[in-house]
């Protein structure tokens, strides 16, 4: 039987950045660059905003990467103006969807509940998320941070039976971290992943844990990536700012 191994992964958040053309020379800029490179079984995920979702699967169909959502509304359908469905993902063969994002708990007010209701919608279309969680600078001065991020585990993705958990990513993401130029320092980074797995534990399992990716997020670059990556129980990172650039996103994909 083949032995699980645990997936290292980078993904790019591009969020609300680039044209069409823009997006269109950075991909394929991205494409041609991962042709070139053996990845050894881990991933590369990116996730552009979604009227370039089509356009990015198109590419991606001939090519060494996989396309994610940055966002979903919890529903297949209905009267939600502006929004997109998980199924409108899974038609377009989308594989990966962030959820839970900082700048979408404090901009859009999307609560632990409600993305619960995400994870749930995206798994019903075999669509994995990248589920983020992180605690932002007051609650890790007060040193509430382990608190913060177990909540929000327990609240958004702890619901899950094994067999749907197995499918989700964890990113950790500290807010104040996040375009922010200061990055949590690779011990920081390492404690609170070793938390996560740990947690992972109790609620799933040994085995379970080992094989769950959870990435870095915040402020990620091609400077600090070798040494966030080198810690044990990092897996990759998700990257905002230094995804725009293929340079910067291939130089830390290439610190995997
Ligand atoms: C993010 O928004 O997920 C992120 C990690 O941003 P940045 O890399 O720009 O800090």
């Amino acid at each position: 039987m083949k032995k699980e191994i645990r997936k290292k992964m980078v993904a790019g958040n591009w969020k609300m950045n680039k044209t069409f053309e823009e997006a269109e020379k950075l991909i394929t800029e991205i494409a041609d660059a991962l042709d070139e490179v053996d990845l050894k079984g881990a991933e590369v995920v990116l996730c552009p905003p979604s009227i370039y979702l089509e356009m990015a699967t198109d590419v991606a169909y001939e090519s060494n990467f996989k396309v994610g959502a940055q966002n979903i509304y919890p529903l297949d359908e209905g009267a939600f103006t502006g929004e997109i469905s998980p199924l409108m993902l899974k038609a377009l063969k989308v594989d990966y969807c962030i959820i839970g994002h900082s700048e979408r708990r404090k901009y859009f007010h999307e609560q632990n509940d409600f993305l619960s209701q995400k994870v749930d919608a995206l798994l019903k279309h075999d669509i994995h998320p990248i589920f983020c969680c992180g605690e932002i600078l007051p609650e890790r001065e007060a040193n509430q941070h382990f608190e913060v991020v177990k909540k929000q585990l327990e609240e958004s993705v702890f619901h899950l039976d094994e067999k749907g958990f197995k499918k989700i990513v964890i990113a950790y993401e500290p807010v104040w971290a996040i375009g922010t130029g200061v990055n949590a320092t690779s011990g920081q980074a390492q404690e609170m992943h070793a938390y996560i797995r740990e947690l992972i534990a109790k609620q799933y399992g040994a085995e379970v844990a080992k094989l769950t990716t959870i990435l870095y997020g915040g402020s990620c670059n091609g400077k600090n990536a070798s040494e966030l990556f080198s810690n044990p129980d990092v897996d990759g990172g998700l990257i905002g700012g230094a995804s725009l650039k293929a340079k910067d996103f291939l130089l830390i994909i290439s610190a995997l």
